[in-house]
């Protein structure tokens, strides 16, 4: 019986599911389409180029593995593209630029400290000992759920403690949980996401969340007003306490001392620690040795910065909440090219709309790397395929209209392999692109120089040098 298509793609993704991680197959597998069966031919539909080559470069071997295992070994997959570049003039993208969940909470324009009951007097914002039923503004953004932050190799332990915090603070061994890592990789967000998730799961608790610095400047203030003993109390009567940014009490004596009494009371009285801090706590300076072993009783878990396919997920997610429309080669190129942390990623994707929307253009590949441009400018700058071919064809002493022709003498082919091999390994220009400026190739092509530079590159001693020499000529530019 004549198998269909889907029925065969199925069975394809069973055998590739098996062989990659989840991440990796919700990315690269899960929007491929089946499209037809001819003979033993599969044609599939991937979203854009860009998708293709990755999957070409990445999951070949397994891709061809897994048809013949279901066609034979005559079997053989085609990819049909999708081009979106085509429908931006059919189509524009209208755009709207999303303002209800950019809400900074980091900085709260509360001058308060804590919203108490309104029998409260301003003067005195702090709890009366004895006085149990407070009503605590938890400071804590609605949006920084556990629901939009996206899972990933990159924070898959942190995430997963602040989930099992949430469903019972104080009651697991992760007490405290310490989550570090770098700026804008998710520390604040994953620190709201478990005291929002304890509120929903725990109404009675009473959840605090603030910043290092807050804290010291309300302590600062209660020892100016001589009512210390109010700001201990208050804090001490916290259930779930999160304090963002701990590595802002390095070099704070005293500051660190009322953290130490408030800490050791919370944990006693097994109520629940979260804090924040961009290093592990091995590594802090300037903080006090006993409050040093303190955050190392419970769990440290970092957030390390995201790999591609998170960054891709990331920003699916903030499409999906926004409800804005992408091509998926704009979503992979903004992904593609901001690597640092989720911030800046944040950033050029909103800055984007902005551009977009200001100049009623629409969201083309094109509009995002003029983008991207100004925005990466700070950081190195990319060398440029004509650079590169410019110092391959000075150094072999070869005229560069030979490189960029299509002829196939010996010379110019290893030098045009060698500019292709580092295009591909120095610019973020996708393969397709290194290969219409080498002499019109495809990205087949390409991708062949790559490997035979490498296999090269590992066998013969003296071509190992030329490519070292060459590295360094394209390094200091
Ligand atoms: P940090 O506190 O580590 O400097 P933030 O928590 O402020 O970083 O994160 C910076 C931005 O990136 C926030 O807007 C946050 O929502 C977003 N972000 C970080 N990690 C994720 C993730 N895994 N999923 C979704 N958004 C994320
Ligand atoms: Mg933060």
């Amino acid at each position: 019986m004549e198998k269909s298509h889907d029925k065969i793609w199925d069975n394809c993704l069973s055998i590739i599911q098996d062989n990659v991680s989840t991440q990796s197959f919700k990315t690269w597998f899960e929007p491929i389409r089946p499209v037809k069966l001819a003979g033993s031919v599969l044609t599939i539909q991937v979203p854009s180029q860009f998708f293709y080559e990755w999957l070409e470069e990445h999951y070949i071997t397994l891709l061809k593995k897994t048809i013949k295992k279901e066609l034979g070994s005559e079997g053989k997959l085609e990819y049909s593209i999708i081009m979106e570049n085509t429908f931006s003039s059919a189509k524009p993208y209208t755009v709207k630029i999303p303002t209800s969940n950019r809400k900074d909470v980091r900085n709260p324009s509360v001058s308060m400290p804590i919203d108490l009951n309104s029998k409260n007097t301003i003067r005195n914002p702090f709890i009366i000992p004895g006085l149990k039923k407070v009503n605590v503004e938890s400071q804590l953004n609605p949006n920084y759920s556990f629901e939009n932050f996206v899972e990933g190799d990159c924070n898959r332990l942190a995430r997963s403690a602040g989930f099992a915090v949430s469903q019972k603070p104080g009651g697991t061994a992760f007490n405290p949980l310490l989550i570090y890592g770098g700026v804008g990789l998710g520390k604040t967000h994953l620190s709201h996401a478990i005291g929002l998730q304890i509120k929903h799961l725990h109404p009675g608790k009473t959840v605090l969340y603030v910043s290092s610095e807050k804290f010291t400047h309300q302590f600062i203030d209660a020892v100016k007003n001589n009512n210390q003993n109010d700001f201990i109390h208050f804090y001490q009567m916290i259930d779930v306490l999160i304090i963002d940014d701990v590595q802002f009490f390095a070099g704070k004596d005293k500051t660190q001392d009322v953290f130490f009494h408030i800490f050791n009371h919370l944990h006693q009285t097994g109520k629940q620690l979260v804090l924040t801090a961009d290093k592990p706590p091995v590594e802090m300076q300037g903080m006090e040795q006993r409050l040093l072993s303190r955050f190392k009783w419970g769990l440290s878990a970092d957030l390390q910065v995201p790999g591609l396919e998170t960054r891709i997920a990331i920003l699916e997610k903030k499409l999906y909440i926004d409800g804005i429309d992408l091509p998926r080669e704009v979503i992979e190129y903004l992904a593609y090219s901001i690597t640092t942390n989720v911030r800046e990623l944040e950033g050029a994707y909103i800055s984007l709309l902005a551009q977009a929307s200001l100049n009623k253009k629409a969201i083309t590949l094109e509009l995002a790397k003029q983008m991207i441009d100004k925005f990466v400018k700070n950081t190195a700058r990319e060398v440029s395929i004509d650079y590169i071919q410019k110092v391959v064809c000075d150094y072999f002493d070869l005229p560069i209209e030979l490189l960029k022709s299509k002829t196939r003498k010996r010379e110019v082919v290893q030098a045009r392999q060698i500019a292709m091999f580092f295009a591909k390994n120095m610019t973020k220009s996708s393969l397709a692109t290194i290969g219409m400026h080498c002499g019109g190739k495809d990205h087949a092509t390409v991708l062949h120089a790559c490997r035979t530079v490498n296999n090269l590159m590992d066998t013969d001693k003296r071509f190992r040098a030329y490519i070292d020499e060459l590295e360094k000529k394209l390094s200091i530019q």
